[in-house]
């Protein structure tokens, strides 16, 4: 082994391919195979790069070769299977091998920081920070780095770099002013204790508990057999994973547990930490670099082998991988919005074939499409059918709103929610209301001539707030909930100067409102992005809630997940048609899961739940399934109807957006692709019978951000013809080269706006 193949960390199609280099004698006894390696390349005189594999013979002449610098760490940063995985990855999501590797490599790695054991924690140091707040000028870097820190006093200083850019100067100016401190420490304080559940042992498997664990486990030591979960809620899943992830450890393995998202389920990584203890390696969204690199070497080094975290922990450095398990496989957080716009589902299935381990697909409500892909013979469907405390699951009951208004009701709370809450209320319990749109108001027209009040910026309803957005931007004003921008609210019209305005669709602070005017002494939480945006406030809305601080929790989707309120007997679905009303082919299967997921929330203690749902369209079968939780009918009704429209599964969408500033460089930068796309496709007569639609087209939102957008969408048969196609509709995307237009590209977009 004479000369190393090294790929550099260099995000260029014209370098996207391993290099020869010689490795001196000093390091020919201890480099290996997925090593960290400083090279010079080209005019640079070094650059980062990796071992992929090694050669006896050179493929260009001996004297122009040259040598490896040095070796920064003494072991390989990424396993045989890694390398195999980037390589598929680079394949699969038509992009450089360079840029699959970096999502295998710790950050402070790669901004060679390796190393640091020490994290610089940012603290505040006034008692009160809204003071502080009013005397720094809003929307600027120090007023939003206070803001986030207002929920939890510290953080790491890398966190806030990740989240706000560059922060040198704000933070220089905040310790000045005596408001924050900047210290060297071994860690930050981790808030996921207190919503701990009390079990530690393990609990004896139920008998469909048991049925699944054994499935799972004959599985494992076959070393094949992927597996589709689908439980009901409360249906005891987590139990089942944890035995699952023991058996693994206990042949000798690891196991990666993905989530959608930890900050809402901490109770979930509760129940792990006390379960496998120190074994654990949590990847928390909200780890700054230096905690993530951290809990990186605990993995690599083998003293932490169950890892649980968001999407990219399916990049985590398990060796011998035995078993993934992605919870709530179908939720839309699983898939990264680019580089690359990877779906953690099909990377761990790639993966667990490369470890010879196998893959749990857990859901209570499967998407379509992986239902489908099981059916096919891909998964092996396991069922559980029965909550663990043997109570059927909540009765959900269907309000008609139309009805509602007919007979003169125009409240968000239909009479029978009204009610219910009351009742709850009184008896000392505690109710979730659920509706998935923030603010107080989603429109403010103008009863004089009609118009709409519309971002500056962006071909978008503006929305109104009456709380305060940030803590010093003053309540009552308009706000963007695309780019953000905000208004103060107009008095009159901005297009006529009428004074009759008026404000349409209620959101998460309209229901808060109305339940302190109809329930005098209420005390509410609302959980939205617009309360969430401290560090840890997640968690902190959450374990006010345990405790009991609040009889009602408002929220939007963000409550629909995990949790498990013992005290909770009510849910209210307060609109269950926001979502259904998106042109998408996922809207229905969406909805479908949003209100199975909010409606398990109720009745998980003794007491029962009732759960009630408000809607104009009460009968469309997204609903009438959900609230009957028919999932098979459901499934086989929107699988026939995706057929009929020719949509994924039986197709495959391209989608490809052109942004920029003048609307005349985005047009014509896309039909330029679109003429080009086409005439590849006229060439050959299996594309053109491959393509069963091809457009160009204005976005469905003309402008955000100021920029003006343009799209070509391509929909595809399934056939031998269609990967070729996409694989030139990438190309010519990857050779795009254009600084003044913005691409943004999608396979299967789940979103056309
Ligand atoms: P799911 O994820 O399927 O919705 P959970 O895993 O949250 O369900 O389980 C629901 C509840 O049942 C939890 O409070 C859990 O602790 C409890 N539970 C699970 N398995 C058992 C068991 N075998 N015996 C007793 N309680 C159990
Ligand atoms: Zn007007
Ligand atoms: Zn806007």
């Amino acid at each position: 082994m004479q000369y190393a193949l090294v790929l550099t960390d260099i995000t260029n199609h014209k370098t996207d391919r391993v290099f020869t280099y010689r490795v001196p004698q000093e390091l020919s006894g201890s480099i290996s195979v997925g090593m960290r390696v400083v090279v010079p390349f080209g005019s640079r005189k070094f650059v980062d790069g990796y071992v992929l594999g090694f050669s006896d013979t050179a493929d260009i002449d001996e004297s122009r070769i040259k040598p490896i610098a040095r070796l920064p760490e003494a072991y390989p940063i990424l396993l045989p299977q890694q390398i195999q995985l980037a390589y598929w990855i680079k394949e699969q999501y038509h992009t450089v091998l360079a840029q699959a590797v970096r999502l295998m490599v710790p950050s402070v790695l790669r901004k060679s920081t390796a190393g640091e054991k020490s994290v610089s924690v940012v603290r505040l140091t006034v008692p009160e920070v809204q003071e502080a707040l009013r005397a720094v000028r809003p929307g600027t870097k120090k007023q939003a780095i206070l803001e986030y820190l207002s929920g939890c006093t510290e953080c790491a200083k890398s966190e806030l770099a990740q989240k706000f850019g560059s922060i040198e100067q704000p933070l220089k100016q905040l310790c000045a002013d005596g408001i924050v401190t900047v210290e060297k420490r071994r860690q930050v304080r981790s808030p996921y204790k207190e919503l701990t559940p009390k079990h530690t042992e393990w609990l004896s498997l139920k008998r469909e508990q048991q049925a699944a664990f054994e499935q799972i486990r004959d599985a494992i030591d076959r070393g094949n057999g992927d597996i589709l979960l689908h439980g009901v809620t409360g249906s005891g899943k987590t139990e089942v994973y944890m035995r699952a992830i023991r058996h693994a450890l206990e042949s000798g393995g690891s196991a990666i547990m993905l989530i959608p998202e930890i900050s809402l389920t901490p109770q979930t990584v509760g129940r792990f930490r006390e379960r496998f203890g120190r074994s654990v390696a949590v990847l928390h969204s909200a780890l700054g670099a230096g905690e993530r690199y951290d809990e990186w070497q605990r993995i690599r080094s083998g003293e932490a082998r169950v890892v649980v975290g968001a999407r990219s922990a399916i990049f985590a450095p398990c060796a011998n991988l035995k078993l993934i398990i992605i919870d709530e496989a179908h939720e839309s957080s699983y898939i990264a919005g680019s580089h690359p716009a990877y779906s953690a589902v099909e990377v761990a299935r790639k993966l667990a074939r490369l470890h010879g381990g196998i893959l749990v697909l857990g859901s209570a409500t499967p998407s379509v499409e992986q239902y489908y892909s099981a059916q096919q013979g891909e998964y092996k469907i396991v069922n559980m059918t029965t909550r663990i405390n043997g109570r059927a699951l909540p009765r959900i009951e269907v309000v008609d709103m139309a009805a509602e208004l007919a007979s003169g009701n125009k409240s968000v709370f239909s009479r029978q929610l009204y009610k219910e809450l009351q009742d709850t209320v009184e008896h000392g319990r505690q109710a979730i209301l659920f509706l998935n749109r923030r603010g107080h108001s989603t429109v403010v027209t103008c009863r004089s001539c009609g118009e709409t009040v519309k971002c500056p910026n962006c071909d978008i309803a503006m929305t109104y707030h009456l709380s305060q957005i940030n803590s010093v931007g003053g309540a009552n004003r308009l706000r963007c909930h695309y780019c953000g921008s905000e208004m103060p609210y107009p008095k009159v019209c901005p297009s006529c100067g009428s004074k009759y305005i008026k404000f349409m669709g209620a959101g998460t602070e309209k229901v808060e409102e109305e339940c302190e005017k109809l329930l005098p002494g209420v005390r509410t939480l609302r959980m939205d992005n617009d309360t969430t945006r401290g560090k840890d406030s997640h968690y902190h809305i959450l374990s006010a809630f345990a405790k009991g601080e609040a009889q009602i929790l408002i929220g939007t989707q963000m409550i629909a997940k995990g949790l498990d309120f013992p005290k909770v007997s009510l849910v209210g679905i307060v609109s269950a048609d926001t979502m259904l009303q998106l042109p998408d082919y996922t809207s229905r299967e969406k909805t479908f899961s949003l209100i199975t997921q909010v409606a398990g929330r109720a009745g998980r203690a003794d007491t029962g739940g009732t759960v009630i749902l408000q809607s104009y369209t009460p009968k469309h079968y997204a609903i009438a399934d959900a609230v009957a939780y028919s999932y098979e009918e459901f499934y086989q009704r929107d699988l026939e109807q995706r057929r009929r429209g020719m949509y994924p599964p039986f197709s495959r969408m391209l989608r490809l957006v052109f942004m920029a500033e003048d609307p005349q460089e985005a047009r014509s930068a896309c039909y330029a692709y679109f003429l080009h796309l086409r005439q590849e496709i006229i060439k050959q007569a299996g594309y053109a019978e491959t393509a069963l639609y091809f457009n160009m087209m204005t976005a469905p939102i003309g402008r955000i951000r100021g920029q003006y957008r343009y799209q070509i969408l391509l929909k595809m048969r399934v056939n031998e013809f269609t990967e070729a196609l996409t694989d030139k509709f990438f190309e010519l995307y990857n050779q795009y080269d254009n600084d003044r237009v913005y691409l943004d590209v999608e396979v299967n977009p789940s979103s056309l706006y």
